[in-house]
């Protein structure tokens, strides 16, 4: 059955025309489903009644559906999401204060295979649409606010679940451009960040997008050889040509490449590595961020001390290298970085 979500405004008003209605009922169509979020027919009491049975009749809205949440005592809200196949993917959501964060995901799986990452385990299962990328995005929304209920404060989306975003860059940028629409959930794109483990063809393409979110770069290393045995996709998009590509894509004033940087125990997180680091960002205007590892008996590494964590972070701030230390989130339902694995059994007992 066809599905709606994921379809732009011009190709709901080509649907509504196919049905002998006027363009106008194509707009009504996609504003009620990507700016009030509603999923069912019924709801869309703006339009007559025989469009929505036959509607109704002819395609669905989308597939996916919430399978279970988990819910963290800091407030995060991990959600298992279950697509029209029956496969699963994870997306997060962390309320603060001013503004919410939802992490979403861009693959079912990853191929890239992080060796500090619960997704690689997985491996790739298959790509996701443009609307299975949006409607978690709803999903969420929907079920933190209610139906068509405007978020009280604004949204940040991060493409940090799972998957790897530019090795799905065409349903991940139409996904984009559905989010930042302002007819529809109206997310702009500075709202938006776009993480790559360094696909570097794909960064080059990405600085050409008229409508381009933020962009962060998954680092963790600073040699290609410490990097390759971390991120294997090293071996494919060396050090100097990924760096290459980053000195030579185009910031927007006040805009900053972000590099995610995991603190691995023992591995990556000496004075050494964080002078390295240094000079492998001397020339790009950057941040870093310093994820705290999230072990896992699967995993292979141990997590940095919160003492060696400040230590590196120092030695960047006073180089000037803006360095931030993110703080955990939920944590105690497997919901931070790198630790989603679309788990259902072994914490069956936190969902609600
Ligand atoms: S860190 Fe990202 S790119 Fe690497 S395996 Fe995990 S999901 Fe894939």
């Amino acid at each position: 059955m066809e599905l709606l979500l994921g379809k732009t405004e011009a190709e709901m008003i080509d649907l509504a025309r196919s049905l002998g209605e006027p363009a106008y009922r194509g707009r009504q169509l996609y504003a009620a489903i990507c700016q009030r979020r509603v999923s069912d027919f019924a709801d869309m009491t703006e339009l007559p009644l025989g469009l929505r049975q036959r509607l109704a009749e002819v395609t669905r809205v989308c597939e996916t559906r919430i399978g279970r949440i988990f819910h963290s005592t800091d407030g995060t809200r991990r959600y298992l999401l279950q697509y029209g196949d029956g496969r699963e993917a994870e997306a997060v959501f962390m309320p603060e204060e001013r503004r919410d964060t939802i992490c979403i995901s861009c693959q079912i799986g990853c191929a890239v295979g992080c060796t500090f990452c619960m997704t690689a385990q997985l491996g790739l299962k298959r790509n996701m649409t443009a609307g299975e990328i949006v409607s978690q995005v709803i999903l969420v929304l929907n079920e933190v606010y209610g139906v068509g209920i405007k978020p009280p404060h604004g949204t940040n989306l991060v493409f940090m679940g799972m998957g790897e975003s530019f090795l799905n860059y065409a349903e991940v940028m139409a996904a984009v451009r559905l989010l930042a629409d302002e007819k529809g959930l109206a997310i702009g794109p500075k709202r938006i960040t776009v993480s790559t483990s360094g696909i570097v063809p794909r960064i080059e393409e990405f600085a050409r997008e008229p409508i381009r979110p933020h962009l962060a770069i998954s680092l963790s290393g600073t040699t290609d050889e410490q990097r390759t045995t971390l991120m294997p996709i090293n071996r494919r998009y060396p050090l100097a040509e990924l760096m290459r590509a980053c000195r030579e894509y185009p910031l927007a004033d006040r805009e900053r490449l972000t590099f995610e940087y995991v603190m691995l125990a023992g591995v990556n997180d000496s004075p050494a590595d964080a002078r390295r680091l240094v000079s492998l960002l001397n020339g790009i205007r950057a941040k870093v961020n310093l994820i705290p590892h999230n072990p896992a008996p699967e995993l292979p590494y141990r997590a940095s001390s919160p003492d060696r964590i400040l230590d590196f972070q120092k030695i960047l701030v006073e180089k000037d290298l803006p360095a931030f230390i993110r703080r955990p989130r939920g944590q105690d339902i497997s919901a931070a970085c790198g630790q989603l694995a679309a788990r259902q059994q072994a914490y069956a007992g936190a969902g609600v």
